[in-house]
């Protein structure tokens, strides 16, 4: 080892020393004695590297206090940071999806506290399992049997070829073999639950016919899933529900649907586009239907499954369903969320995922013209900013090709340099509400759509 190196590393306090000093007394109270020491073994272990690689010492040695308190504050600070999101898309799946509404709020907080009639009958009634309560609002918004609740809408379906078709066969169209983000594709989702896919028609076409032929002494189930993130257009043909079902009936088969986002609600008496509804698709005769309670329904992360009481019975049975089942948490939300529906002409107003879908492009416009003068006033010189027309999306595999008409606020930088801009996304990513918007032809982009804290907004603009 040269000289220079052996100093550099003598230079290094112990960990030891540094404990001793007052400062870091104050750390070791506010974050804990033993969290403390392990950052510190860290940082000795960090600056001894930095020696070898550069010999010299790295520039946070001249205030070791003053490092790790910002690295404590650093992993102090949750891993689930509130942040504004005005990218565009209301529905965005790594931001987390639905905002849930004021009552789900209050529900989830309710239950926290306190113990619950979680799988408790207080009339001494007994009763069955923990999605009883849920089920019975479930029947009566949407005319099923009966209903099972599990962690999401991928359990669902998984639980669904589980429980039913073990073993067996499914027949799936070619062009319903879907894959959501994440690793959910519908041929290993299959294979998971230990069905065989039996897939029929080709990617555009699918006849009724071709499901008959597929059938055999091995089918155990008719599928149908919505291609909920993309669409086959053009020369095209699917089977529908109703066909389906008839089918079914003759064979004695189940007809199951995974329905992806569906909505309770018809969705173009607002204007918007239409989105499949799993009450029509009950009345149509389906066996059995699984929709995400954190797309468009606008309530937690939670799969739904709705159908025949027979079948539900089975899944409600099955060993999958208490390793999927969810805790009251997500029941009290979910069922605080369902009961809004009780009242749907509030409903564009209670929950928020509607209330920001249904928002107009001139109401958008209204608000933005008025954030426009204080944002220009605070970033002059820096940013030219302006209001733009722009599209919407719903997300989360809703309603993929569909756009909303909206309005944005965009930043463009006064020396026209990408890295101004590439600066201020930065920047505006590192405060304490961060804002998340959307790069695209050298400006930044706010959809204003999903913004309904304008004063929070101006303060994270301008801080
Ligand atoms: C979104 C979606 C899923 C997965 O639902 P999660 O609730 O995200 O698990 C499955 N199938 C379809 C068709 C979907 O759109």
């Amino acid at each position: 080892m040269s000289l220079p190196m052996k100093i550099l590393f003598s230079q290094l306090p112990s960990v030891d020393s540094l404990l001793r000093q007052t400062e870091f007394q104050a750390l070791s109270d506010r974050w804990g004695h033993r969290q403390l020491v392990t950052l510190l073994r860290q940082l000795q272990q960090q600056a001894r590297q930095h020696i070898q690689q550069y010999q010299q010492l790295p520039d946070w040695c001249q205030n070791w206090a003053q490092h790790a308190s910002q690295r404590l504050e650093q992993t102090g600070t949750s891993g689930l940071q509130s942040v504004l999101n005005l990218s565009g898309t209301v529905l965005h799946t790594n931001l987390g999806r639905a905002l849930l509404a004021e009552p789900a709020v209050n529900a989830v907080t309710r239950v926290m506290r306190s113990a619950v009639t979680l799988e408790y009958a207080l009339d001494d009634a007994g009763r069955g399992h923990r999605d009883r309560a849920l089920a019975d609002l479930l029947c009566q918004l949407t005319g099923a049997e009966d209903a099972c609740i599990v962690n999401n809408n991928a359990a669902a379906v998984l639980l669904m070829l589980a429980a039913l078709a073990q073993g067996q066969e499914v027949v799936v169209s070619r062009g319903e073999l879907v894959e959501i983000g994440g690793a959910f594709r519908i041929p290993d989702v299959m294979t998971q639950a230990g069905c065989r896919l039996r897939e029929v028609g080709t990617t555009n076409r699918t006849h009724l016919k071709d499901y008959r032929e597929a059938v055999n002494s091995d089918t155990a189930l008719l599928m149908k899933v919505h291609t909920s993130n993309y669409q086959v257009q053009g020369f095209t043909k699917a089977v529908s529900e109703a066909e389906l079902v008839a089918l079914g009936n003759e064979y004695n088969l189940p007809v199951i649907s995974d329905l992806g986002s569906g909505s309770l609600i018809d969705l173009t008496q607002y204007g918007l586009p239409p989105e499949p509804m799993p009450q029509q698709l009950i009345a149509a005769g389906v066996s059995l239907v699984s929709f995400s309670g954190d797309k468009l329904l606008g309530g937690p992360q939670a799969g739904i499954i709705i159908g025949k009481k027979a079948l539900i019975a089975r899944l409600q049975q099955h060993p999958l369903k208490r390793a999927l089942r969810v805790d009251k948490v997500a029941l009290a939300a979910l069922e605080a969320t369902l009961q809004l529906y009780l009242h749907p002409e509030k409903l564009a107003q209670q929950l928020p995922t509607l209330r920001l879908l249904t928002r107009t492009q001139s109401d958008i416009a209204h608000q933005a013209q008025r954030l426009l003068p204080q944002l220009t006033t605070a970033l002059a010189g820096l940013f030219v900013v302006e209001t733009a027309e722009c599209l919407s999306q719903i997300g989360s595999g809703s309603l993929p090709v569909e756009r909303l008409p909206s309005v944005a606020l965009t930043l463009t930088p006064s020396d026209g340099s990408g890295s101004t801009l590439l600066a201020l996304a930065d920047r505006l990513r590192a405060g304490d509400v961060p804002i998340i918007g959307r790069i695209h032809s050298g400006r930044l982009w706010f959809d204003l759509r999903t913004l309904e804290d304008d004063a929070l907004f101006i303060r994270m603009m301008t801080s």
